[in-house]
């Protein structure tokens, strides 16, 4: 339950009829589960379900029972009930939590006995819709707790809960409240048209325009490294069959998730593993290797590994030095293309040196090049923009042989996840990205408008535009947005949030 959690002001409060079940903890063997309840009905069905020294119907808020689940009157589980009255609760409604056994009988059970007393089944994120609908959240907090459970690393986990705390809504009112003041001046130039005396203030409120469009975008800029941080860094291994990459994924994650093979071609599908550098999570994928194909199935994995190449935050582009001409023009190609830092992996360097076609001098054991954008080592933000690449040799078949490519990947994180470590953005949403930018682009256009103003409308569509960029801020955190979008949201959630 977030610990700063206040009402939140556009929400609307309105009282939810029925009591809403579902298993909170993730499926599988466990040692406890919790299944939770919410709803006006919520204790006096647990009650039906308990035999206890207390009777939960009696006893006040944030207080924990021991005794019996039943089913019928047949025990099923010892169990602890957390009683949490409304609206001194995560939902606002009457909550209980039932701690049982783990594993997939006893939570299953315990579910089904309290539909048959009198619960229904909880949608997808129905519980955190409920805390927002009794103004326990408001919707950017809602989104937050998605983030949370989402989270893959801690930097990720403490944005979320800044945002949980508050902070993306603190954000959007200090914009907000900048709006509402030019809007005012904006509004009050309408009142007296044809006032033109004071360009030089008009030119002014078009520069606060700016200066608000300027801080979104910078904010919007971070996003995507805000966001790896929140999904993991997608790196993807590509290059010609047999050149060692499934050997590669395998040596990284330690043990043998990929297939490898002697002949050319056998891994046909993008095979996942992740490993954890830094705290932060490195989704890998083996790809296909990229070669001209007539075969179909071997054609649709090399399409997928171009789609799984196009998608990578850092593409390991992987050569053979017993064979450097395999797969070059393929790969010199996917150098150019991607989008984020390259590593040119020269594996099975046990049979031979790097081969022809490498630029730049050696570093240590790792050698930097001049790929497609930069040189390597370029600050953070413009290794991005202008991609870097890091050549490094590899033995995947030898203990230790992927020690550089380790290396090299963990140097490759901070252009990724953004090097500002001690200011969080709040977790931002894609869709409050969306508004986000929708605003950014008003306010450009109202900056427009009233830095040449060309007669009196140019108030007119400024006005517009500021209004615009408010709904669109105010979306942000559920201002105006209608119960379709809502219901959307929560529908990305998992059962049981
Ligand atoms: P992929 O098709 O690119 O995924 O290649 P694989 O990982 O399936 O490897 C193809 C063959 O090369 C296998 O026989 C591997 O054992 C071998 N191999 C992979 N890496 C190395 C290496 O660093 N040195 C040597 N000598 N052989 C390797």
């Amino acid at each position: 339950m977030p610990r700063r959690a206040r009402p939140a002001r556009n929400a609307p409060v309105m009282a939810m009829s029925d009591t809403i079940v579902a298993i909170a903890t993730a499926s599988g063997d466990a040692a406890i589960a919790i299944t939770r309840l919410s709803g006006p009905d919520a204790v006096a069905i647990a009650a039906r379900c308990f035999r206890g020294a207390r009777d939960p119907a009696r006893c006040g808020t944030h207080r924990i029972l021991f005794g019996r689940f039943v089913v019928g009157d047949a025990p099923l589980d010892t169990v602890l009930l957390s009683v949490f009255r409304a609206p001194h609760s995560y939902t606002g409604e009457d909550v209980v939590e039932i701690s049982s056994h783990g594993g997939p009988a006893v939570p299953r059970a315990i579910f089904e006995g309290l539909i048959a007393a009198g619960a229904r089944a909880a949608r997808p994120g129905e519980f955190t819709e409920r805390a927002y609908r009794n103004g326990k959240l408001d919707l950017a907090q809602a989104e937050a707790v998605a983030s949370i459970v989402r989270a893959r690393s801690e930097r990720s986990l403490r944005a979320a809960h800044a945002t949980l705390g508050g902070d993306l809504t603190r954000r959007i009112e200090a914009l907000d409240a900048e709006l509402i003041s030019i809007s005012a001046e904006v509004e009050s130039r309408l009142d007296f048209p044809g006032d033109v005396r004071e360009a030089a203030e008009v030119a002014a409120l078009g520069a606060r325009c700016e200066a608000r469009a300027a801080e979104i975008r910078e904010w919007v800029e971070r996003l995507p490294a805000a966001r790896r941080r929140e999904e993991g860094v997608r790196v993807a291994l590509i290059g010609a069959p047999n050149v060692g990459k499934s050997s590669l994924l395998n040596a990284l994650v330690g043990y043998d998730r990929a297939i490898v093979n002697e002949s050319p071609g056998t891994t046909r599908d993008t095979v996942e593993a992740s490993i954890w550098l830094d705290g932060v999570e490195i989704r890998l994928s083996d790809t296909a290797g990229m070669r001209e194909t007539g075969d179909p199935v071997e054609r649709l994995g090399v399409e997928r590994s171009e789609r799984a190449a196009a998608a990578a935050d850092l593409t390991l582009v992987v050569r053979d030095c017993s064979a450097p001409e395999a797969g070059a023009e393929l790969c010199e190609r996917w150098i150019v293309k991607a989008v984020g830092p390259v590593i040119e992996v020269w594996n099975k360097s046990d049979l031979g040196r790097p081969g022809a076609g490498v630029r730049g001098g050696r570093v240590g054991g790792v050698a930097v090049g001049t790929g497609a954008g930069g040189p390597a080592g370029a600050t953070a933000a413009a290794a991005v923009a202008t991609p870097a690449k890091v050549i490094v040799e590899t033995v995947a078949i030898q203990p230790g042989g992927v020690d550089a490519l380790i290396a090299a990947t963990r140097a490759a994180l901070p252009s990724l996840l953004g090097d500002l470590p001690g200011e969080e953005l709040p977790a931002t949403s894609a869709r409050q990205e969306r508004l986000l930018r929708d605003a950014a682009s008003a306010l450009e256009r109202a900056a427009a408008q009233l830095r040449a103003p060309i007669g009196d409308v140019a108030y007119d569509l400024a006005a517009v535009d500021l209004t615009e960029a408010r709904r669109a801020l105010g979306e942000m955190v559920g201002r105006g947005v209608d119960d379709a979008v809502v219901a959307a949201i929560f529908s990305r959630f998992c059962i049981g949030k």
